[in-house]
């Protein structure tokens, strides 16, 4: 008989419900393709590009190029398939046997896959039940786990809430433990904590294109960090990892980002609508939200999928996790879908 690696009968296979929706409110993808010019100069970069020949060994160009954005060099950047790739290698690289890794919960549900993955002790701090954290508690938990990482998603996915740029530098300044704070979802909040890379040897902010850059089919993502965190995780991360195609189209997308303002100050103003619009519902709670989602619990969230799903909507649904009963993820798509959310939740 096969025997897996200890530890992985403890692990379930990730899995998401793999519908064609018509509407796709459930992956938090932008809900657009790119726009045609972007998408015409990535046709244009792929046309020429040599596909006999490996890519760059490093991404260096990709590198330098966000580096660059940041007043950083490229040795303070790592590419990856999506940020789960350097978010999972940095585990890997920082965590190992014995070790713990501490994040907030509910959180992105990666985070304990990760911690399990590099042999590490997963350490989920309950949020506040209205989903605000406690610093102190995480603090407190991260030192007695004696935890090597701290992992923070600012914005959070699935609340869509935000922990306060203060908040994020006093954990940064009371642990000596690697804090990394995922921005998925920074293009929708502005807000960031990079500057905090100056004065902290001990920080890293993964950042990602599947969001806000519609980029989610190309698999790309990046690690800002000081050059002996980035060199350390360069260590477990394969050489060539992240193919030329993807690193070609990135690097057009992120030259032509200023193309992508006017839809992302569209999707914040849907998702204020949408707020607005759900929140005076009877028997609703809508969390307040930085992202391009929102998090909706409501006291029949069944009948509320049942009723989004019957005109091919689909949501992701957390009614039975912990710490999530009767909520509801809902992406902010198109104006016109969101008037199809509203009319499907009002019928
Ligand atoms: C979507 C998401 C990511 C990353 O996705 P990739 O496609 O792997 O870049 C990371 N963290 C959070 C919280 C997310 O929601």
């Amino acid at each position: 008989m096969l025997t897996p690696r200890s530890g992985l009968e403890t692990l379930k296979p990730y899995s998401v419900e793999e519908i064609n929706w018509p509407v796709r409110l459930d992956a938090n993808e932008r809900p657009l393709d790119l726009p045609p010019a972007v998408k015409a100069k990535v046709a244009e970069r792929l046309a020429s590009l040599p596909f006999n020949r490996y890519p760059e060994i490093s991404a260096q160009s990709l590198k330098t190029t966000i580096g660059a954005d940041f007043g950083l060099k490229a040795a303070n950047v790592l590419i990856g398939n999506g940020s789960s790739e350097v978010l999972e290698a940095l585990c890997y690289a920082f965590g190992g046997a014995g070790r713990s890794i501490v994040y907030p919960s509910p959180s992105f549900s990666m985070y304990g896959i990760y911690a399990k993955l590099a042999d590490s002790q997963p350490v989920p701090v309950e949020l506040n039940r209205d989903y605000t954290l406690d610093a102190d508690k995480l603090l407190a938990a991260a030192k007695q786990a004696a935890a090597s990482v701290i992992l923070l998603c600012n914005p959070n996915n699935p609340t869509g809430m935000i922990m306060p740029p203060e908040q994020v530098e006093y954990i940064v300044a009371n642990t000596g433990s690697l804090v990394v704070i995922d921005e998925a979802y920074h293009e929708f909040y502005g807000q960031t904590s990079v500057h905090l890379l100056q004065k902290h040897p001990h920080v890293a902010v993964a950042r990602t294109f599947s969001k806000a850059y519609g980029l989610a089919a190309a698999r790309v993502g990046y690690l800002l960090a000081n050059e002996e965190v980035t060199q350390t995780i360069g260590k477990v991360l394969l050489p060539y990892s992240v193919n030329a195609l993807t690193l070609a189209t990135a690097e057009t997308v992120f030259g032509m980002r200023r193309e992508f303002a006017g839809s992302i100050a569209e999707n914040s103003r849907e998702r204020d609508r949408m707020t607005a619009a759900l929140s005076g519902l009877p028997g609703m709670t809508v969390y307040p939200s930085q992202t391009n989602f929102l998090l909706v619990k409501s006291n029949d969230a069944a009948g509320l999928v049942a009723r989004l799903s019957a005109r091919g909507i689909g949501v992701r649904d957390f009614s039975k996790s912990p710490g999530l009963i009767n909520c509801i993820r809902l992406g902010i798509g198109t104006p016109a879908e969101n008037d199809a959310v509203l009319e499907a939740v009002n019928s």
